[in-house]
């Protein structure tokens, strides 16, 4: 307290000597306490603004200082000339948020928050190095409890309370100036404009070392607390406003079924799972050194897209995009639209959602739905379900009377069952994988994933990639089992992908495009069975070497399920399915230009020759 107490005095008396009594340059406040314990006197709100503005650039950004300390290519003089110039900006800007925002009784429930805010957004970047962004606000606001558990870790109350409780004291016993009219208004509205100009003079005085600085390390700017929280507030805000048109626009409305229907005598069952946080490169399919998915790797018969990519970066980006007919683009769009789901259903498929997660985020609000945390029997929930959270076996529980349950006329069809898995979510991922799937130790039982060695995190993520390919190998295993004659796929393809502490980023949900390769890099597999390749006209082999290392996306999702479940419609865009080049042929096709649109990425070009042939042979 003695920081608040040198600081202000001075300042203090300098500035607004009607607001600071005599007494007050005296009166610090560690002898303020120690002898009574009424308020201290009253002063402009302008200038507690002030000190509040200086704490949280100061200790409020300790992230941003630690990843500048930390970034490449900077000197340590330049390092001190960016943080100083970083830092009154910062504090600056802040002084002019706080006035703007801070008027009469709301004055300290609007210091307090914005204290706390940093604090928890600060908490997060040092210990995940995540940044905030409007996505990132929109991951906080839909997690549920089970998410939010997996979080909180002593460390993190540590750090918040350090960050938060010593300002939040401070202002809290401030008495509040009882100056009415207009003048305090001017004062403080004076302030705000001194504020801004004070912060571009710092801008332009420090331009080439802070817009250097921020082309070179975009991640910096997401990292300026609290301003970085308050300006996705307002994005998002602004989104929704724009998004005001709250209809819902259906598609694919000309929607029917192939010619694959007719006259069937076992109806198709399509299981596509929604994977979470698979990380392609942890996937021994995709050229992993270490023996990740040991059942999925024994066969001969799957079609690996070794260049993979997501559309978003976090669950609540990527989900909605992965179903829906504008791909990447929808994130662009004010307009809502029904997504994949609907077309299959309206084409007369019965459509299953199975979530094991927390939610899939409006896509199956019109399909059926079935969720392991509710509808799982006793015996199988006290065998694959701990505190609240199923491992992904769960989703498998049952699914015959499942699927028996949909209604008989659309089942008769065909069925979709969309598994929405927990996957890899971090970061407990030793909570992912129970047993004999747990192959790789010592795991990283601590969801403080900073205070555990690279190596054991490492093998809590690839022991959760074990337990997936458990999931997936007994998924196909099951529609195998459904006998010669039922045709029968799987599809699998993780949201997006995780940081595991490359460069001290952790989880995901960096904005795309600062997001490191890792986070947007995903497994992709697909499973047909004999009956299914004679059913399409599609044979593995020509899959396999359609989607080998053909770079290929989420964008491709929504065609590419319309091919394989031969739903036909408008919508269909022959040019992003992936089963496109291969209907009606036995032999590998000859060029697949039109997927192999984008050059290979640096991961996939990275891997040595050996390990993306052994990739291609595998897939
Ligand atoms: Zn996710």
């Amino acid at each position: 307290m003695n920081f608040f107490a040198r600081f202000i005095t001075p300042t203090g008396k300098a500035a607004d000597t009607a607001a600071f009594p005599p007494h007050s340059a005296a009166l610090p406040f560690s002898a303020d306490l120690a002898t009574t314990s009424s308020s201290p006197p009253a002063r402009p709100v302008w200038l507690w603004s002030l000190v509040v503005s200086l704490w949280l650039a100061s200790v409020g950004n300790l992230a941003l200082w630690k990843a500048l300390s930390q970034a490449d290519g900077l000197s340590s003089a330049q390092q001190w000339v960016l943080g100083l110039s970083l830092g009154l900006a910062i504090a600056c800007a802040c002084w002019a948020l706080l006035n703007l925002l801070s008027w009469g009784r709301a004055a300290k429930p609007v210091m307090i928050a914005l204290c706390w805010i940093a604090a928890f957004a600060a908490c997060f970047m040092l210990n995940y190095g995540i940044a905030i962004d409007a996505s990132m606000l929109v991951n906080v606001l839909q997690t549920d409890v089970k998410e939010a558990a997996d979080l909180l870790h002593w460390s993190l109350v540590v750090t918040v309370g350090a960050i938060a409780i010593p300002p939040t004291w401070w202002i809290w016993r401030q008495t509040l100036p009882h100056r009415k009219g207009w003048r305090p208004v001017l004062q403080q509205l004076g302030m705000v404009l001194l504020a801004v100009l004070a912060m571009a003079v710092v801008v332009v005085a420090g331009f080439r070392p802070i817009s250097s600085a921020m082309r070179n390390h975009t991640n910096l700017r997401y990292m300026m607390n609290p301003l970085s929280t308050v300006y996705a507030a307002g994005n998002l805000v602004a989104q929704q406003i724009h998004h005001r048109d709250t209809t819902l626009y259906p598609i694919g409305e000309d929607a029917k079924l192939g010619a694959s229907y007719a006259g069937q005598t076992s109806f198709p069952i399509y299981a596509l799972v929604v994977g979470e946080t698979g990380r392609a490169g942890n996937f021994a399919t995709n050229g992993y050194e270490r023996p990740t998915t040991p059942l999925l790797s024994a066969r001969q018969d799957l079609a690996i897209a070794t260049n993979a990519w997501s559309c978003g970066t976090s669950t609540a980006v990527s989900v909605p995009c992965m179903f829906s007919h504008l791909g990447r683009s929808s994130q662009d769009s004010n307009k809502s639209y029904e997504n994949l789901l609907d077309v299959l259903q309206r084409a007369g498929l019965a459509v299953l959602w199975v979530e094991n997660q927390s939610g899939c985020k409006g896509v199956c609000a019109r399909v059926h739905n079935a969720n392991t945390e509710t509808d799982l029997p006793a015996a199988a929930r006290k065998a694959l379900c701990q505190d609240g959270e199923c491992v992904d076996m769960a989703l498998l529980e049952g699914l015959d009377e499942r699927i028996n349950a949909l209604p008989a006329e659309q089942r008769a069809k065909g069925v979709v069952v969309v598994l929405h898995q927990m996957g890899s979510h971090g970061p407990a991922y030793f909570k992912r994988s129970l047993g004999q799937d747990k192959r790789f130790s010592p795991e990283c039982n601590n969801v403080n994933l900073q205070s555990c060695d690279r190596a054991s995190l490492i093998n809590a993520y690839d022991n959760s990639v074990v337990a997936t390919d458990r999931m997936l190998g007994s998924l196909i295993d099951w529609l195998a089992s459904k006998g010669q004659r039922q045709p029968t796929a799987m599809m699998y393809v993780a949201d997006h992908g995780e940081s595991l502490g490359e460069n001290n980023i952790y989880l995901h949900g960096l904005p795309y495009s600062v997001a490191p390769d890792v986070q947007k890099h995903v497994p992709w597999i697909t499973w047909l069975s004999p009956a299914m390749q004679q059913r399409m006209g599609i044979s593995t082999s020509c899959l396999q070497q359609a989607v080998g290392t053909a770079r290929i996306s989420h964008d491709n999702l929504f065609h590419s399920m319309l091919g394989l479940t031969d739903v036909q419609t408008a919508l269909h865009q022959p040019d992003l399915d992936i089963f496109a080049s291969c209907k009606g042929r036995s032999a590998p096709p000859a060029t697949l230009a039109h997927l192999a649109s984008a050059s290979a990425p640096a991961t996939v070009a990275a891997l040595p020759p050996t390990t993306v042939a052994a990739a291609r042979k595998r897939g």
